[in-house]
């Protein structure tokens, strides 16, 4: 992503979460006693999103937009063509492949089409319609039905938690209409516990050859490694029964048996399969991350990925200023603890490019291990960039620590300068943990004020007025002389107790 739009994002996901404030920004006053939450609550899901991936643009109008993704190649060890970056359910994946909406063996359904959910990795697009071709070289005419891949550049999507890192697909089922002949539906359609339904008043049944087809040319594809088949239990039941029957060979029934199944905290599957493809090997040594069971044909590559890593290592110590930046990036990316620790020294690269980088990288990777000396950089670093880059990353530890970690920041006072060319603000370290505090922390923002208020060192003037402006309370006349009694107060006789 381009640099400047990166830190645009950055910066807006600073934007106050409650009434907060932006140097260019009139300061409103929050109505009623509600405070924050009553002004402007996040939804869960918001929060939950905006936990996974800070910098994701939320453009919600269909067909979704592509989202540009970039990602350097470097080294020797590096992957090639597209790549799916994290896991399914929090990565993105760079130079991803379009499904076209109709192929000669497969057509995307309306619906999904119409949201654009069209891509995947090269090795998924490429794959399903290898499968589908496979399907209707044994039945001629056959059509695979297409619902959800992912969106172009990955990322979150409404309709699923997964397909975010290209390696999820969604497949209709081959329907068989009341003359025996496939019946090509307009939507997904559910089925009972027989393989039955009626769709647009037309009696259609599950097709256990063709549906068997397409899982054997998914299982017996060289260049994939398929992990899931998510199905309801009754059709799985009916495919292995088919598959056994016809006299498939025992190993590959076995297969099926493994990836076939109906996951146990989601819709049963009853209207499409799940797909679900492991990373492909060179994409794992830029951070590629398989989650979850492995089956028995699982090609582990740790010792590759311990390689790449070594490699990292070494790039970040390149003479080249370029080499380290996109080595940070890479580290950042492989979802390793050693290269968090590689990161922080990173911070002090006498390049100031590469020190961004690595506090960008850092926000990827988390800060588990390395979360004090990431807060003591924050405040200590002389490029005001890289502290608003540690800031973000303060999103990946977890709620009640980084409650702690806010309000330890309220005492610092440094002022850090956003330069975006167009215009520039200031705002003091104190302002930023306070904005994120109250986004956090949402109605109970006040009572995380009024908590920090009794800590040495914090800035009782700033936080006092924050805490005026979000409750819209004057809690005592007195309150500038001791508001911490005041707040205290407050707060005890509106909720009984703190
Ligand atoms: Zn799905």
């Amino acid at each position: 992503m381009n640099r400047r739009l990166g830190l645009l994002l950055l910066l807006v996901a600073f934007l106050p979460g409650c009434s907060g404030g932006v140097g260019f920004r009139v300061r409103p006053t929050c109505p009623g006693p509600d405070g924050c939450g009553r002004v402007a609550p996040l939804p869960a899901e918001t929060t939950q999103v905006e936990a996974r991936r800070p910098l994701e643009p939320v453009i919600d109008t269909l067909p979704l937009a592509p989202i540009p993704r970039s990602h350097p190649r470097v080294g020797v060890l590096r992957g090639r063509g597209s790549l799916s970056i994290g896991t399914a359910t929090t990565g993105f994946v760079v130079h991803d492949a379009r499904l076209p909406v109709r192929g000669r063996h497969h057509r995307i359904l309306d619906t999904q089409a119409v949201r654009g959910l069209i891509c995947g990795t090269d090795e998924l697009v490429e794959g399903v319609q290898r499968a589908a071709a496979s399907v209707a070289r044994a039945r001629p005419g056959a059509l695979l039905t297409v619902g959800n891949v992912g969106r172009c550049g990955g990322g979150d999507i409404r309709w699923s938690v997964s397909h975010n890192s290209g390696r999820d697909i969604d497949l209709g089922f081959y329907l068989l209409g009341p003359d025996g002949r496939q019946h090509v539906p307009d939507d997904l359609v559910a089925l009972d516990g027989n393989g039955e339904a009626v769709d647009r008043d037309v009696r259609v049944r599950f097709d256990p050859a063709r549906n068997w087809l397409m899982v054997r040319a998914f299982l017996t594809d060289p260049d994939l490694s398929v992990q899931w088949m998510f199905v309801s239990r009754d059709l799985r039941r009916i495919l292995l029964d088919h598959a056994a029957a016809s006299g498939e060979p025992a190993e590959l029934v076995s297969r099926a048996a493994e990836v076939l199944a109906q996951p146990a905290r989601s819709r049963p599957h009853n209207d499409h399969f799940h797909v679900r493809i492991y990373c492909a090997p060179d994409d794992r040594m830029e951070g590629c991350q398989d989650i979850g069971s492995n089956r028995s044909w699982y090609r582990d590559s740790s010792a590759r990925v311990d390689a790449r890593m070594q490699e990292l290592m070494r790039l970040s110590r390149s003479r080249d200023p370029a080499i380290r930046r996109d080595a940070a990036i890479v580290l950042g990316r492989m979802g390793r603890d050693s290269g968090a620790a590689r990161l922080v020294a990173m911070l002090r690269d006498r390049d100031l490019q590469v020190a961004r980088s690595a506090a960008g990288a850092l926000a990827e990777l988390g800060i588990g291990s390395v979360r004090g000396q990431v807060v003591r950089e924050l405040v200590a670093h002389p490029d005001d960039q890289v502290a608003f880059l540690l800031f973000a990353a303060l999103k990946s530890v977890p709620r009640p620590a980084r409650v702690r970690v806010l309000q330890d920041l309220l005492s610092h006072d440094r002022p850090l300068l956003a330069d975006l060319d167009v215009f520039q603000w200031v705002q003091p370290i104190r302002d930023v943990a306070l904005d994120q505090l109250c986004r956090l922390e949402g109605r109970r923002a006040p009572v995380r004020l009024i908590e920090a208020l009794r800590r040495p060192g914090v800035d009782v003037v700033a936080v006092d007025a924050r805490l005026r402006e979000l409750t819209g309370v004057d809690p005592d006349t007195a309150a500038v002389a001791d508001p911490v009694a005041a707040w205290t107060n407050w707060w005890n006789a509106r909720k009984g107790g703190l």
